[in-house]
Order: structure tokens, then sequence, then C-alpha cells
């Protein structure tokens, strides 16, 4: 019986909100803090009409630290849930720290002004949060989240080492939009102009965004273009998963996505350098979201399933020799519509911030300082995935997936 503060009013904070109200055994109270209040009342309103569950709202700039403590203070939570912007990463860090708190998140840190996302500032504040006796969990979304689980899954039940690994992010839904992003436009247009990286050999090899790509069969989508890109958990998973030879991680992209964002680069609109416009400053890429559909405005015309999950190839634990096996989930936008009035993209990163939450409340994942999902025991957070909406599979392939 515990009680949550949870920062962030989007797609992703609307599914953990839903279910953390339908599972009242671990999370007895619900706060639910944001910059627009007004997208916290709806999200309250949603839970009681689903779940006949009240959950509390709050106003909060999460980058004004006092603001927060004060919040913290006032809520008393066992756990804040970030599931805000990764700009906020930091300054809801800090306020945790000074309110004693345990802190969890999604994405991992970006600052505003450079489209960088890497763990090293998070990793930084581990001895504060060790020596305060307070947990840090990051990335507990889909991928990052349940990709690094998935692996360290495969690590302890069927594979020794891991030589090769290839994570797969399909989105096979229809929004019936031109052009339109799953989740935070301006987080994910960065994401996606960004250089390629991946891990081979000890070092990160780095190719122009969009350049290299596959094409694979997706059960329950079909064959898609799978582009190389950088995520942030390869950079978790070279750090805990040290005999790892090769790390890939890709995303489908449809044609008229491509060429649309094609275009809008071409014109400068994707730039995060600021331009003078009518006297005033302004960021190509925000004016670019602001105009674009919100994410959570798609769920209800979606339709199509996604499909994630990880290709890993090294050593069978039994003796058996070199074995490649893929673990996945599917997810119907529809169905995760009809559950919490929100898509599949917002699904699948909901769901395991709830279930990260959940390890974290009951215990089941404890310790003090900060820490990567690869470094936790799989097991209970698989278990808990097949029992609240995103069930996997795993299954043996006849050896390693070139492409
Ligand atoms: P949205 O843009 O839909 O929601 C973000 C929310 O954060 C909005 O309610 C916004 O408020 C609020 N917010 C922004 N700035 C502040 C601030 N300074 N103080 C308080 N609240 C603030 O994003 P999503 O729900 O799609 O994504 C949420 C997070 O999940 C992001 O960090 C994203 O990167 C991450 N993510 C992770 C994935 C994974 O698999 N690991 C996949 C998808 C997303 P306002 O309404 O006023 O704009």
């Amino acid at each position: 019986m515990s009680t949550v503060l949870v920062i962030g009013a989007g797609g992703v904070s609307s599914v953990a909100v839903h279910k953390m109200a339908m599972n009242a055994d671990i999370f007895s109270d619900i706060h639910l803090a944001s910059r627009t209040k007004s997208k916290c009342d709806s999200i309250a309103a949603s839970v009681k009409q689903r779940t006949g569950r009240d959950v509390a709202t709050y106003e909060i700039d999460a980058e004004e630290v006092p603001a927060m403590v004060n919040l913290i203070r006032k809520v008393r939570p066992s756990l804040v849930v970030n599931l805000a912007l990764p700009y906020q990463d930091l300054p809801i860090m800090d306020a945790c720290l000074e309110a004693c708190v345990s802190y969890l998140d999604t994405a991992n840190y970006e600052p505003k002004d450079e489209a960088k996302f890497e763990y090293h500032w998070q990793w930084a504040y581990h001895d504060r949060f060790k020596e305060a006796g307070l947990m840090a969990l990051l990335g507990s979304g889909f991928d990052p989240g349940v990709t690094s689980v998935f692996t360290i899954w495969l690590k302890k039940h069927k594979l020794k080492t891991i030589r090769q690994l290839d994570i797969l992010d399909c989105n096979g839904g229809d929004h019936g939009q031109a052009f339109a992003t799953n989740f935070n436009p301006e987080i994910n247009i960065r994401e996606v102009t960004a250089p390629a990286r991946h891990w081979e050999n000890g070092e990160w090899v780095e190719t122009p965004a969009m350049q290299i790509r596959t094409e694979f069969d997706f059960e329950g989508v079909g064959k898609k273009n799978a582009y190389l890109m950088y995520h942030e958990e390869l950079e978790s998973l070279a750090k805990f998963v040290p005999e790892l030879e090769r790390a890939r991680f890709w995303m489908t992209f449809g044609d008229a996505y491509i060429t649309h964002l094609t275009v809008l680069q071409a014109v400068g609109m994707t730039s995060i350098e600021p331009i003078k416009y009518q006297g005033r400053d302004i960021i190509p890429l925000q004016f670019l979201a602001a105009v674009l559909p919100k994410p959570e405005s798609l769920g209800e015309t979606t339709k199509g399933k996604t499909n994630i999950g990880v290709i890993a190839t090294g050593e069978a634990l039994d003796g058996s020799g070199e074995k490649t096996f893929y673990i996945n989930n599917i997810c119907d936008h529809e169905d995760a519509y009809e559950e919490t009035g929100n898509q599949a993209v917002s699904y699948t990163t909901g769901v395991p911030a709830m279930i990260g939450s959940a390890m974290m409340l009951t215990g089941k994942w404890s310790g003090d300082g900060v820490f990567n999902m690869e470094q936790m025991d799989p097991d209970p957070f698989m278990e808990m995935l097949n029992a609240h909406g995103l069930p996997w599979k795993v299954e043996e392939l006849d050896g390693p997936v070139e492409f």
C-alpha cells in the first residue's frame, strides 16, 4: 500500500496512471502533477470513469526544484514517477534527493540545447542517492526498459553470453494523419534526426541518420523497412552486458513519414537552433511540434499493431553451442485505446512505467543508488508484463539473423 506522485500528463502518464489505478493493492494513493493542470484533471476524470478511483491533481513546473520539493513534502509519496520530458530528469532527481524520496523515469536526460541523450548525467547521481538510502530506476519504458529486461532475461534463462544483439521496434499502426509522431514530437524528431550509432567490438560506430535500413517480416504487421538508429538502451546494455560484440537498434518508418521528415529537415523545420521570427527567438522544432497532432489525440483513429523485441545470439546456457533467440511483444493499438484511451506507443511505455514502480514499491527491486533495468532480476517484471497487458513470447531461431 503506497502513495505515488506522477509528474507529466501526456499519453505515457495517462496509461501509467490508469494502470496504477487498476492495481489498488500496490498503488493505494495516486497523485498527478504537471505543467498544465487541466490535462491532469482529464486523466483523473477518465480514471474515475473507468476504475472508480480518485487521482489528486496539481499544477507544477518540474524544472522549479523548490516548488517540486514543496509538492513532494505535501504529498509524502514513497516514489516519484517522472513521465514528463527528458529535460526535467535532473531537476526532478534533485528534488527527490532534497525531499528524500525514490525516483523512476522512462527516458534519459537530454539537455535542451543539444540533441544528445546520454546516461552519464544521471549516473553521476549514484553516490548521492546511495548515501541518502534512496533508489533511482532509469528507463522503465519499453525501449529503453522492456528491451533491456528481455535481454537480461535471455541471459538468465537461455544464453551464458550474448555475442550479438539486435533490438527491433516496429510500429505498424496507421493513425490516418499525413504526418504525426506517436510520442512527444520534439523528443521523437530529435531522436530520429540524430546520427545513427551502434556498438561494435568495444566502440561506437557512427553513421548518418536514416541511411542504413533492412526489411524485416514482423508478426502481426508484415514486412517493414527498419532503419538503424541510436537508442539510449544501447549505452546501458554495452555497459552491463560487457561481452557484447555488436548491439544495434532498428526502428520502422513508413515511406510517407520519411518523405515528410526529409522535407521538414531540408527546409530547417527540425532545427533546435533559435531563429528570429517577428523580433522573437523561436526554435523551429518547437514550433513544428506545436502544429503537429498531439500524440494523445491519435488514439481514437490508430489501427494496427506494434511489435517490439530483441534478437540475441550467444553461447547457450546448457552448453549446446551457439543459439539465437527472439523475444518480443505484440500490442494492438485499438485494444490499448479501449482499455486506457491511449494508443499502443503510449501503452507500451506506460505499462512498464507502472510495473517498474510496482517493482520498487513492493521491494521486489531494491537498492541504494541509481540503477538501470539491466541490473535488476528480470523474472518478477516479466511476470507482470504477462499479467498486465504486454504478453511476450520467446522462440529459438535457426541461427543469427544477418541484416
Ligand atoms: P507528452 O509530450 O505527451 O507529455 C509530456 C508531459 O510532460 C506533458 O503533460 C507536459 O506538459 C509535461 N511537462 C513538460 N514540461 C514540464 C515541466 N517543466 N513541468 C511539468 N510537466 C511538464 O509525452 P509522452 O507522454 O509521449 O512521453 C513522456 C515521456 O516518456 C517522455 O520523456 C518520452 O521521452 C518518454 N518515452 C519513453 C519511451 C520508452 O519506451 N522508454 C517511449 C515513448 C516515450 P504540457 O501538457 O503542459 O505540455
